[in-house]
């Protein structure tokens, strides 16, 4: 008799069976440690019809799926959590099928890593614009599965903004494919953005059209220390209007944040005399080579002098990158300085220095002495609100009020109308808050869709939503 192994492995080439304890290790681990799982076998398929002929085999076998990319996301989707499951892990399919530079597209395998789709694009003079600092290693699978955000959002959307076309294998195995570069397509339903964001629950996404646009020729990085938060969202107001839609990040950076990164990177300080309580990095970038995008930072400099502290240009392409890396070491230094609170929430930017205030009053009478270190996307209303130990509250202190401190920090930002989950999605992780703030409607609907595109539970089962095997 063919053992379900022999069958599993039948699915797929000599490659794509996968035995090394070091890779199953690293597969059913996630990037934060939170998460460990099992499962019955690690595959990757080379391509779409073996991934159609793994899902077949799952429904027959009562086996179910748990679709992998780069597993570098936040929430523990990728992992297993329960038995009889396989990972389907898509790194050898990553082939770039076409770039189409007349109708600004980019065709590619869900495997194809990040960096490999950016430098497809620029090679054929065009800009895949999703900017995240993990491009090395996660998949553009992954990416359209968590419908991806990073620093780029405020001028070309998530990256649900950039799909124009998906292939998917289904819940009963069968394939999907609407791999075409079109803008405007109202013929019915757009069955695509089912799939973005489902976090694997709903079909693994195999193939992608997504959108490119022109390469930026000149761009200007500034990093400003307003005095205010409130200052920090006047000032981007300002840069929005008077840049005409060349403002492509603005990141809010509490000063926190910068004091852990020289603590743990000495070489990595902020450019000014002395430590700031607020830091805004903001980037314009232009299709034109001689745009006086500098002139337009310094002219927002001049505006709100009196509500600067500091304020620096880059003079060239290092020091830009030097000003990127103060921020993209922030998660690294907070994870060294021991336990860390994450909260990636979402709120209206208006309300933003409302939430501010009130969430820090209330911590601090919860918990006094806890630091609170906020930084983020403030573009586009998403601040990673992070609460860390400090000289007074050790690790195990603040483990113990994380479901207080949890809570309280959602509530607020519920209640003024913000997102509990902003750009990670809810894997295994935020399970619990999508029971609590998701209204019974919303509940009722996705459940609705899962049942219809999943109805034997064969993808990801136990994510997202709650109570659903
Ligand atoms: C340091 C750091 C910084 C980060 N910064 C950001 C940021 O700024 N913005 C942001 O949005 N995210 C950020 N992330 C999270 C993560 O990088 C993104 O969510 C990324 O898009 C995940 O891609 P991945 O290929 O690693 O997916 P994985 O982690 O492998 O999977 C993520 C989810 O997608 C599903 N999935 C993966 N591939 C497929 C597929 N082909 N078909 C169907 N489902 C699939 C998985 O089952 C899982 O539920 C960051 C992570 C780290 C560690």
């Amino acid at each position: 008799m063919t053992t379900i192994e022999e069958k599993l492995r039948a699915c797929v080439d000599e490659e794509g069976w996968i035995t090394e304890p070091e890779a199953l290790q690293a597969a059913t681990q996630d990037v934060r440690g939170l998460f460990q799982g099992q499962a019955l076998a690690l595959l990757r398929p080379a391509n779409t019809a073996q991934v159609a002929a793994i899902v077949r085999l799952c429904l027959q076998e009562k086996l179910s799926i748990v679709p992998q990319g780069g597993n570098t996301g936040y929430v523990g989707g990728a992992i297993p959590n329960g038995e009889r499951q396989v990972i389907v892990s898509l790194a050898r399919m990553n082939q770039i099928l076409e770039v189409d530079a007349q109708n600004n597209t980019l065709t590619l395998e869900a495997g194809c890593i990040l960096a490999d789709a950016q430098q497809a694009a620029q090679t054929a003079e065009r800009l895949l614009p999703l900017g995240l600092s993990t491009h090395k290693r996660c998949q553009i699978g992954g990416n359209l599965s968590t419908n991806a955000g990073g620093t780029s959002v405020l001028r070309y959307g998530n990256t649900r903004d950039l799909v124009l076309g998906l292939e998917v294998v289904l819940g009963n195995g069968e394939v999907w494919s609407n791999l075409r570069g079109l803008r405007k397509d109202n013929s019915g339903y757009d069955l695509k953005h089912l799939f973005v964001g489902a976090e694997g629950t709903l079909g693994i996404i195999t193939a992608a059209v997504l959108k490119l646009s022109p390469q930026p020729l000149s761009t200007a990085t500034a990093l400003f220390a307003p005095k205010d938060v409130g200052c920090a969202i006047k000032l981007l107001n300002f840069l929005q209007e008077i840049s005409d839609q060349r403002l492509d990040a603005f990141e809010y950076i509490q000063g926190e944040c910068l004091q852990a990164v020289k603590q743990f990177y000495p070489g990595l300080v902020a450019p000014f005399s002395c430590d700031c309580p607020h830091y805004v990095l903001a980037e314009l970038s232009s299709g034109q080579t001689h745009a006086d995008l500098s002139g337009l930072l310094r002219w927002a400099r001049a505006e709100f002098y009196d509500g600067l502290e500091a304020f620096q240009i880059a003079g060239d392409e290092q020091q830009a990158r030097y000003f990127w890396q103060l921020r993209a070491a922030i998660p690294r230094a907070q994870n060294q300085l021991g336990f860390s609170l994450k909260h990636d929430i979402a709120l209206p930017i208006s309300r933003i220095p409302e939430f501010l205030q009130d969430t820090q009053a209330a911590i601090e009478n919860t918990l006094p002495g806890v630091q609170i270190a906020a930084f983020g996307h403030l573009g586009d209303g998403n601040l990673h609100y992070n609460l860390l130990p400090s000289s007074t509250i050790n690790d195990q202190i603040l483990q113990s009020y994380s479901d207080t401190l949890s809570q309280l920090v959602h509530d607020r930002c519920m209640a003024l109308q913000g997102s509990f989950s902003a750009e990670h999605g809810i894997g295994q992780l935020k399970k619990n808050q999508w029971q609590q703030y998701k209204s019974p409607i919303e509940q009722s609907l996705s459940r609705t869709l899962k049942t219809a595109l999943d109805p034997q539970g064969v993808f990801n089962p136990n994510k997202v939503l709650a109570d659903l095997p």
